[in-house]
């Protein structure tokens, strides 16, 4: 599609100078999600089940393998056209766009983010061999990668080293452990774990965190637990043991040490979390801009847009929406290995304001709306539902995030109060 041709709706991320390619991947994900997705996103809420008939639209449009670069057969997406994208999807099924970030940033990771690591030329070699394998997995077998580090504890926040170990043996690794919230539990073909080298001498070391891919038919490994939350319920994040579960060498996602290296060189690998709610608050807004212009289909076409509260609230909205794409299209373009310090503030900022202004949006929107707005065979109760689990996820919560500006702010790297 030429670049010069605008497309026919105003993406979740706001306008901007679109490559050709992103333009094409926009209108498919806009036009899958109002077509399919939204029609659907009742249903896996209701249920709390996965949303696998998405997942089939997603296989069969090819975006499954959106970040898998071309090389690999994959269509070769950068990071910026994953985040436009993933907002795009949760404009319209919140939960199928959190899921996708589980599966898309098992591809980032080993590919764009590997990348804009040091590492030798062992591992580099090393790391090129492997995820080949794991790359045709995608573009050939359609499958699907779960994402699960949390635990309970401190290590998904970055301050303690994963409680999940593998302890290495002839020809591979042998898994111990646990996870919680592990969204697509039961509809990953893969889990990417990051656990901890256990190297026998009970000093384990987050520098020494492995990221590994532990198939779904692993004997010892267990999906438990229910899964009854407030919002996201389609994502289906259960419990995962890890009993003595063997995986091959070649199941290393990253080399020894590199997923830790990473983790410092590429912060903007947690904000992978944030279009999700991005698109979360466009459908908070672009279902309240219909409400009060009496344009809900299947509702009366009762008008409210005459009162000035209501002109008001929306005009708030807008100014609210466009601060949380702006700052979130600035973060996402300079995006990369090593920011700068204000860098890294922006995209911790960026997170903050799209993380908590989602639900912020969401909350004035059923205000706005008012009583009969809030009924559960519309959308808003549910967008309202969902965008409180934004700021709730690690390593960046809410609260993680200002404690990482205040402290990053008030103190440079290294320096200490005697
Ligand atoms: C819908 C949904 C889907 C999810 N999907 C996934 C997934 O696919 N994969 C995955 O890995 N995780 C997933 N998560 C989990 C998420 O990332 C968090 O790990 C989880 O929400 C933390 O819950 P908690 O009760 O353990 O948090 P908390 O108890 O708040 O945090 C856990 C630990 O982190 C540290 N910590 C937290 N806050 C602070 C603070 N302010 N100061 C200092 N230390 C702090 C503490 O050690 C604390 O015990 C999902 C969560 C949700 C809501």
């Amino acid at each position: 599609m030429p670049a010069s041709i605008p497309l026919a709706f105003t993406p979740a991320v706001g306008e901007h100078a679109f490559t050709a390619q992103q333009r094409t991947l926009l209108a498919l994900a806009h036009e899958l999600g109002r077509d399919k997705f939204a029609a659907r996103a009742a249903q896996w809420d209701e249920q709390a089940s996965f949303p696998f008939a998405n997942y089939e639209d997603l296989r069969a449009a090819g975006l499954l393998k959106l970040c898998v670069p071309e090389s690999h057969g994959g269509l070769g997406a950068d990071y910026p056209t994953y985040m436009m994208v993933a907002a795009e999807i949760g404009r319209f099924c919140g939960a199928t766009a959190l899921t996708y970030n589980m599966h898309v940033s098992s591809t980032l990771w080993t590919g764009v983010l590997a990348d804009g690591v040091p590492m030798s030329e062992t591992q580099r070699a090393e790391h090129e061999r492997r995820r080949e394998l794991h790359f045709a997995r995608v573009v050939r077998d359609g499958a699907v990668y779960a994402q699960p580090f949390s635990e309970g504890s401190a290590a998904a926040a970055g301050r303690a080293p994963f409680g999940t170990t593998a302890r290495k043996v002839e020809g591979g690794w042998r898994v111990n452990g646990r996870k919680i919230f592990a969204s697509l539990s039961g509809a990953a073909d893969y889990y990417g774990v990051l656990c901890t080298e256990d190297k026998g001498d009970e000093k384990p070391d987050a520098r020494d965190t492995l990221y590994l891919a532990v198939p779904a038919t692993s004997p010892g490994f267990g999906i438990s637990g229910d899964w009854n939350p407030l919002g996201m319920r389609g994502t289906v994040s259960r419990n995962l043991s890890f009993a003595d579960v063997f995986v091959s060498d070649d199941e290393q996602l990253m080399p020894r040490g590199v997923y830790w290296k990473g983790a410092q060189t590429w912060p903007a690998m947690f904000f992978t979390l944030a279009p999700t709610y991005l698109g979360i608050a466009n459908a908070a807004y672009d279902f309240t801009v219909s409400y009060l212009r009496g344009e809900v289909p299947g509702e009366p076409p009762v008008k409210r847009r005459m009162y000035p509260t209501k002109q008001i609230a929306v005009a708030q909205m807008r100014i609210q929406l466009e601060q949380m794409r702006s700052i979130f299209l600035r973060a996402v373009l300079e995006a990369g290995p090593n920011p700068s310090k204000d860098q890294r503030m922006r995209l911790y900022a960026a997170h903050y304001t799209v993380m908590e202004g989602a639900n912020d949006l969401a909350r004035l929107a059923i205000r706005t709306c008012g009583g009969q707005s809030m009924m559960k065979h519309l959308p808003l109760e549910r967008l309202y539902r969902d965008s409180r689990c934004g700021s709730l996820m690690l390593p960046w919560t809410a609260e993680l995030v200002l404690d990482r500006m205040g402290r990053e702010t008030l103190y440079e790297s290294g320096e200490r109060d005697e």
